[in-house]
């Protein structure tokens, strides 16, 4: 049998342990889940508890719980542990000798080799100390890598010429951020920075605050002192939290919280993702700046970076996603497993060592962006068909996503929803798949929130459902085969293309009216802007004479638009489109 090495995230919050096979790198379930609590605990006999049975007992049972146990490592300390008091490489060995024994029994054949990640700024005291963790649990460290070097291996990170990438790591109790450049087969830290007492957990506690402030006002008691109380607070301020990663509003109900004078006290309180946010955004602000200081460290300027790559649970949260992309102009990457991209990475390292082939991680993504229009700023200004994009190209599938709307006008009671698909910040520079109309709305003020979902399975058919969130009035559409159908489409002549946009532009005529009550002239505007953009995305390719008649063609159609002459307007765009036609074709 051959020697087997397995790849380990021996991280603050949790673990995992990974391994390739058959060419392909593969996360390795521990008690049926692929990620294990970094927390060890006694239980009341005395048995050792390691991973979720610990965890759960942690919030009850402190003084016999270790949990956080990497931030002590390489420290000359010891930590309580009921009776006993153990030392950090003691206690993560048991974190690791778990792993251990998972992976033997995944595999059916003894382990007793492992590639580890540290974070990139852990010192050679905090690095021996992990290597004497795995000895303890009866493993050889093969190899220590950082982890955003981990990361960039689980994301194949091609680097053919030497490239500059962010690894933003927002894990459950630590936050860092790394610059790296990647060469042929080495690999450099070039910075790194962080705050290892920030993360998720940190936004947990901001809504188990906003909960207790709704207790102490809406049924005037204080739970901050009842355990039992608070630990299932926390718990659920978690799971508010991950379900408004993809929802709009998240509803936390909690019955039988405590007992006031003899009564029980239920909990039930609706949170909108619009104000967690405004609760995270001190934290994530902190990282921007981390990012900055990071950035600078390494010698670089926003535009010196190629790939933003995301490690750690919380970087699902999309604000930090927004966020990161607004100020580093580049969407992050995001398709492999936040949580479990270290691990994947480390046994990919570990096959390397071993002398396995690699072909990589196996990840279904989207290849497209799909999303709706709405009223919204386009390039500052008011625009009604402002692309809002609900998945976006290369998230993994299946996947659910949903966004509140707000309608515009007071007594509205119908809107229309339209698909699309595409990248354009102007929906209709985008493909549409498909519309709906949601009628009998209720007659109230404008702001009635309407919450859109879009549901894309492995096999690329989208469920798009809009629901009139006071009433629960909905209608959805489904959209056979969207990853395909465009896959297809991608393939067809100019012709298709550009009679999709004046296609589309058509098309805004029925919903204009009915929403926005836009003059024609508009709609032509619209029809010419798409063509004038196609027009100078054509010129870079064209030869000196083509390139002046399109600059001809698109100026004569400038000055109809200037002069707002509705016939020389039509004539200009009839001319600019065939000249389009033959250029692309
Ligand atoms: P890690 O330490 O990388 O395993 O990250 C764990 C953190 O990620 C915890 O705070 C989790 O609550 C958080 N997390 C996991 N899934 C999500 C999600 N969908 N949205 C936001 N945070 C999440």
């Amino acid at each position: 049998m051959s020697d087997i090495i397995i790849g380990i995230d021996l991280g603050t919050t949790n673990s995992e342990v990974a391994v390739v096979q058959g060419g392909r790198a593969r996360v390795i379930p521990v008690d049926g889940a692929k990620i294990l609590p970094s927390v060890v605990g006694l239980a009341d006999d005395g048995a050792l508890l390691v991973g979720q049975t610990a965890r759960n007992q942690y919030a009850l049972y402190p003084e016999r719980t270790v949990r956080s146990i990497k931030r002590r490592m390489g420290e000359d300390t010891k930590v309580q542990m009921g009776p006993q008091s153990y030392t950090p490489q003691e206690v993560s060995a048991l974190i690791l000798r778990r792993l251990k024994q998972a992976a033997e029994t995944d595999l059916g054949q003894p382990v007793t080799k492992a590639v580890i990640t540290v974070p990139a700024y852990f010192s050679d005291a905090q690095r021996q100390a992990t290597r004497d963790a795995g000895a303890l649990a009866g493993l050889e460290v093969v190899r220590i890598i950082n982890e955003p070097t981990a990361a960039a291996l689980a994301y194949e990170v091609d680097h053919p010429e030497s490239k500059n990438i962010l690894v933003y790591d927002l894990g459950g109790g630590t936050f860092d951020v790394s610059v790296v450049r990647l060469s042929r087969d080495v690999t450099e830290v070039l910075a790194s920075h962080g705050n290892n007492h920030l993360g998720g957990d940190d936004f947990d506690a901001k809504l188990v605050e906003h909960l207790v402030a709704w207790l102490k006002e809406e049924k005037g008691v204080d739970p901050s002192h009842h355990r039992a109380a608070m630990a299932r607070l926390t718990r659920a301020a978690e799971a508010a939290k991950i379900a408004l990663s993809d929802a709009p509003f998240v509803r936390v109900e909690e019955e039988y919280l405590l007992e006031q004078a003899g009564n029980p006290v239920h909990l039930s309180l609706e949170i909108a993702r619009d104000d967690y946010e405004d609760m995270i955004a001190p934290f994530i602000a902190e990282t921007l700046e981390a990012v900055h200081t990071a950035m600078q460290g390494a010698g670089l300027a926003v535009a010196d970076l190629h790939e933003v790559l995301l490690v750690g649970g919380a970087t699902r949260t999309p604000l930090v996603q927004s966020r990161l992309e607004d100020i580093l102009g580049i969407q992050p990457r995001a398709e492999v497993d936040p949580d479990l991209c270290v691990a994947t990475g480390a046994a990919i390292q570990a096959a390397v060592i071993a002398g396995e082939q690699v072909s990589g991680v196996l990840v279904d993504v989207t290849p497209y962006t799909f999303g709706t229009s709405a009223w919204s700023d386009l390039n500052g200004e008011p625009y009604p068909y402002t692309f809002i994009p609900l998945i976006r190209k290369n998230t993994p599938i299946p996947v659910t996503k949903s966004e509140a709307f707000d309608t515009m006008y007071d007594g509205q009671t119908a809107i229309d929803v339209r698909v699309f698909q595409g990248e354009d910040p102007d929906a209709l520079n985008n493909t549409e798949l498909g519309s709906f109309r949601i009628e009998g709305l209720s007659d109230v003020p404008a702001g009635n929130v309407i919450i859109t979902t879009f549901a894309l399975d492995v096999n690329g058919i989208l469920h798009v459902t809009s629901r009139e969130k006071r009433t629960g009035l909905e209608k959805h559409i489904t959209i056979d085969n969207a990853t395909a159908r465009f896959a297809r489409d991608e393939l067809e002549a100019a012709r298709g293309r550009l009679s999709d946009l004046i296609g589309e532009a058509e098309t805004v005529e029925t919903v204009e009216t009915v929403e926005a009550g836009e003059t024609a002239g508009r709609r032509e505007a619209v029809a010419a802007r798409a063509l004038i953009e196609t027009a100078e995305r054509l010129m870079g390719a064209a030869n000196a004479e083509d390139r002046d008649d399109l600059v001809d063609a698109v100026e004569a159609v400038r000055d109809a638009l200037t002069a707002e002459d509705s016939a020389a307007l039509g004539q200009a765009l009839g001319q600019l489109s065939d000249l389009i036609y033959y250029l692309e074709t």
